[in-house]
């Protein structure tokens, strides 16, 4: 069973499943697992006919924490500020839109539907004033909770409140001196003594109150979140006894999901700068290779992000699990169907035609659509033209290899009459191979075949056989796999260029 449908196992009733990431720098493949598992359990749900709402809460009310690496010095002016209140890196609207904006792009591409609801605004509208009331009434029990929970002292004077400063616009520097119902008093280390309105958005909760307050007001029954936040003295387990405890409602069910790293350079993070950003990754990575990164693996289990050669690999069993779906390959999941499903933008559209990996070497040849398409076909695929579709495809294998290929992988067609010093037994390979080409199909798997017959019939190892030719055709040792390399070249084209190395090898 795939672990979705194991996690709704038991589940009925109308859910609210919610999901939350702070735009406090770019968002990236590491909190695609955030949104992605929100995703799959909210299909998973419609499946099982439950009644299911998804939100994304977009913390932009949180403060700036830090100059981080990828800001300019002079952000240090913002730090302690709303992120909602500062202005943007570029200079065009606020920091928070700065960071979501190119977000809520990368989700209508992967085709989550998710209601954005920006913290700020549950603030500003009301709607979590009673509850603020409430907590900050309860303040003593909320500072046992957070004190058995966590270990560490909270002190006598604390409200669950962090007012906003007018005068410095600070979020993080003022503390409460007294309550009366809807004013905080306050007095900021800014020297400033004010008010703020709990009604509006004037202050917030600090984020060990706020999440359950959240969970209280919207009614949220279900969230995946990161292990740091699900540990033993973690935010949900204070959380869990405060909406209990404190606001009487129940905590919702959680799916913890471990971290993605990105591969050689630790854990993805805003913070650190050492991340792919979740758009930069998309103008690679075909959308349902996104997100069947996430539907095939369980949540429990680390992942690395590779964008060099590792998304080849990952690509490649996207492609795998898509054409058994339809019949053309074969895996042993027991999951398949339900993989497919969920990785699909809405439902399996068919087997995926040309791969991935046969593009990345075709577009290496012919820079036209036209020889393109025509190498395409003569090479097995079933298109009949290069639609937005394929375009699009064949724009995100083109900017891969000038931006992430390894070298392994890239090479380029040398030109007619370049001359390439054989030996006497890789000349012997060629003038074979010449000999036969007459009948041979031009077909990957046939060609394939044709250089281990040669093998066997020159007594040459294979891996010679295959290093000739690619020493002949693009001078390196190592090339793309053979058989659909030499299908996807123009057939005359290349035996001449087979035949002129042969003699140009001799005096
Ligand atoms: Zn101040």
């Amino acid at each position: 069973m795939h672990w979705a449908d194991a996690f709704l196992e038991g589940v009925d009733g109308d859910q609210v499943i919610s999901t939350g990431i702070s735009p406090s720098g770019p968002i990236h493949v590491g909190n695609m697992r955030e949104i992605l598992t929100g995703d799959i359990i909210y299909r998973a749900s419609s499946l099982k006919k439950l009644k299911a709402r998804f939100i994304y809460l977009c913390d932009d009310i949180d403060p700036l924490r830090k100059v981080y690496p990828f800001l300019d010095p002079g952000y240090s002016e913002h730090v302690g500020k709303p992120l909602y209140k500062i202005p943007s890196p570029d200079g065009n609207g606020t920091y928070a839109d700065h960071y979501l904006s190119p977000f809520l792009g990368s989700l209508e591409k992967l085709h989550i539907n998710v209601e954005v609801i920006r913290s700020s605004d549950l603030y500003a509208t009301g709607k979590l004033y009673k509850t603020i009331k409430n907590v900050i009434e309860e303040r003593e029990k909320i500072a046992k909770i957070l004190e058995e929970v966590s270990g560490r002292s909270v002190g006598r004077d604390w409200y669950p409140y962090n007012p906003l400063c007018r005068k410095c616009g600070r979020i993080n520097q003022a503390s409460v001196v007294s309550f009366e119902d809807p004013y905080v008093h306050y007095e900021c280390k800014c020297g400033h003594s004010g008010k703020s309105d709990i009604r509006k958005d004037q202050g917030k909760m600090p984020w060990r109150v706020e999440w359950p307050a959240k969970w209280h007001v919207l009614g949220v029954s279900i969230e995946p979140m990161g292990k740091d936040h699900g540990a033993a003295g973690g935010a949900y387990e204070s959380g869990k006894r405060i909406v209990e405890e404190i606001l009487g409602t129940s905590a919702p069910r959680i799916l913890i999901y471990e971290r993605i790293m990105l591969k050689g350079k630790g854990a993805m993070h805003s913070s650190s700068g050492i991340v792919v950003e979740a758009g930069e990754a998309l103008k690679f990575m075909p959308e349902e290779a996104m997100r069947f990164f996430i539907v095939k693996n369980n949540p429990a289990k680390h992942l690395d992000f590779d964008p060099a050669l590792g998304i080849l690999y990952l690509i490649d069993d996207y492609e795998k699990y898509f054409n058994a779906y339809f019949g053309k390959d074969r895996v042993t999941d027991d999951d398949m169907q339900a993989v497919v499903k969920y990785s699909s933008l809405d439902s399996p559209v068919g087997p995926v035609d040309p791969s991935f990996r046969h593009l990345v070497t075709v577009v290496q040849i012919y820079s036209d659509e036209t020889r393109l398409l025509r190498a395409l076909k003569s090479s097995g695929s079933m298109i009949d033209s290069i639609d937005d579709n394929l375009r699009s495809r064949i724009s995100k294998v083109r900017y891969w290899l000038s931006k992430y290929a390894p070298e392994s992988v890239k090479f380029s067609i040398l030109p007619s009459g370049t001359v390439v010093e054989l030996s006497d037994n890789e000349i012997r390979i060629l003038r074979r191979f010449l000999e036969t080409s007459e009948d041979l199909d031009w077909e990957p798997q046939t060609i394939h075949d044709s250089i281990y017959s040669l093998s066997a019939q020159t007594g040459v190892d294979a891996s010679d056989v295959f290093r000739t030719f690619y020493r002949v055709l693009i001078g390196k040792d190592r090339g793309p796999r053979l058989g659909f390399f030499l299908s996807g070249m123009d057939r005359k084209w290349a035996l001449e260029r087979l035949r002129e190395c042969t003699q140009a090898a001799r005096p």
